[in-house]
């Protein structure tokens, strides 16, 4: 079934999202379908996505772009979509690194392919997103919505599974809860009102399935903050499941997630608008009530989680987080994962996390940025444990690594001052409590 906006770009056509991550992707194409434009995530990246994609680019390009280009060439090449009915959602930035290129080079490949007829869509509020045509407020609302929804199955998840019984059991109910979220986020319902009732009444429905996993948390496992560049971090191909290999290492990790980028962004185009002193336009009006409209959003579906997150909470405001680089890397004048990166590992150190992996595609300037500043934050921070791994695609073995970096970890979280306070269920040992 193609697209139901007629008029507009898309219509006729299929969306396909880069698969940055699982909840991520499958929500996202579900708030679309909401408003009747068919919309798919990009199959899963294989040897096969590493083999178009590594045959279509020149090996300067970030593993991002080689891991989308090859999964956007496998669909295409192997007949699952005909060229003039598929259309790929390729976010855009003007920031300082390759991203912002990734658009025009895919569409250069496609078009020396012969097919050209894709369309690259690259949302930005420029444009009024007129590309998804006169549903653009309600999808915006029902896709942040989505987005937060699938995050928050996914950090009860990664809250879970370390401490599962029965192996393979948190992956299953979480499989289910997000099936279960997919569906209610697609049913359009009457009215915003509605449509979050049905969103909280499935994330109520998910949260008892993950805890219902039989689960032993009479031991807390260390704790590490996952952060990096977004979408090595966030997509397991791409980083080689690095969460899983942390888990099996005996941790238990607390990722960065995508809305923590979003809300980077709207803080950094709130602060370009005073730097212009814009302050009383309609722009500032409206980023303002975007603001607050997505903050009500997300605490609403928080709330559904009660006190799960205790111990996990994120900031309140972004800009608290950005202001704990400012000794390392200066808010104003340094952009992207790199700030996010330095500020967010300040901040877990604060809620005693005991150590963080920096994940980045190999030669990403954010990685290399933040490589060249942890070893002052981690003297800062009592030693906290902080080690960039880098990706470029090839399956290297990095089990001896993980366990070196985790018997740092282990070591840290015997000796740290930073007590974290853990969630309802979880108990410190005997031992450790004071
Ligand atoms: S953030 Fe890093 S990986 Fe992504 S485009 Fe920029 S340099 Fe490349």
């Amino acid at each position: 079934m193609g697209a139901t906006v007629s008029g507009s770009p898309l219509s006729g056509k299929t969306v396909y999202f880069p698969a940055m991550s699982e909840a991520g992707v499958r929500v996202i194409a579900s708030a679309f379908r909401s408003v009747g434009i068919e919309s798919e995530p990009l199959p899963p990246s294989d040897e096969e996505t590493m083999i178009l994609g590594g045959r279509h680019s020149s090996g300067e390009e970030c593993l991002p772009l080689k891991v989308t280009l090859g999964d956007v060439l496998k669909v295409l090449v192997n007949g699952k979509v005909s060229a003039g009915r598929m259309a790929l959602f390729m976010p855009t930035s003007d920031g300082p690194c390759r991203f912002g290129q990734y658009g025009p080079y895919i569409k250069g490949v496609l078009r020396e392919m012969g097919f050209g007829e894709v369309t690259v869509i690259s949302p930005t509020c420029e444009d009024g997103y007129s590309g998804v045509g006169e549903h653009a407020d309600e999808l915006i609302r029902s896709a942040w919505r989505a987005l937060i929804g699938g995050e928050l199955l996914t950090k009860l998840l990664l809250r879970t599974r370390p401490y599962e019984t029965a192996k393979g059991a948190a992956d299953a109910a979480y499989r289910e809860a997000l099936d279960d979220f997919c569906a209610a986020v697609e049913s359009r319902g009457k009215n915003p009102k509605e449509r979050m009732e049905r969103l909280k009444g499935s994330l109520a429905r998910g949260r008892k399935m993950l805890h219902d996993v039989p689960a032993d948390y009479s031991v807390p496992r260390p704790l590490v903050g996952i952060v990096g560049e977004i979408f090595c971090r966030l997509n397991t191909f791409s980083n080689d499941d690095v969460v899983r290999k942390v888990e099996e290492a005996g941790g238990e990790c607390w990722i960065s997630d995508v809305s923590e980028w979003l809300w980077y962004t709207n803080a950094s185009h709130i602060r370009m608008l005073k730097r212009f002193r814009r302050h009383l336009t309609l722009e500032m009006f409206g980023a303002k009530l975007k603001w607050h409209f997505q903050h009500k959003d997300e605490r609403e579906l928080h709330a559904v989680f009660g006190d799960d997150f205790r111990g996990y909470e994120e900031a309140h405001d972004i800009r608290e987080v950005l202001e704990l680089a400012r000794p390392y890397l200066l808010p104003e004048g340094t952009l992207g994962e790199m700030l996010l990166s330095v500020a967010k590992t300040v901040y877990l150190h604060r809620k005693g996390a005991d150590g963080v992996l920096d994940i980045n595609p190999f030669s990403c300037m954010n990685g290399i940025v933040s490589e060249a500043v942890y070893p002052r934050l981690s003297r800062d921070c009592d030693g906290l444990p902080v080690r960039v791994l880098y990706f470029d695609g090839t399956r290297a073995d990095r089990r001896y690594e993980l366990d070196i970096f985790m018997d740092l970890v282990r070591d840290y979280a015997a000796r740290k001052r930073t007590v974290r306070v853990l969630p309802p269920g979880m108990r410190r040992p005997a031992a450790a409590s004071a």
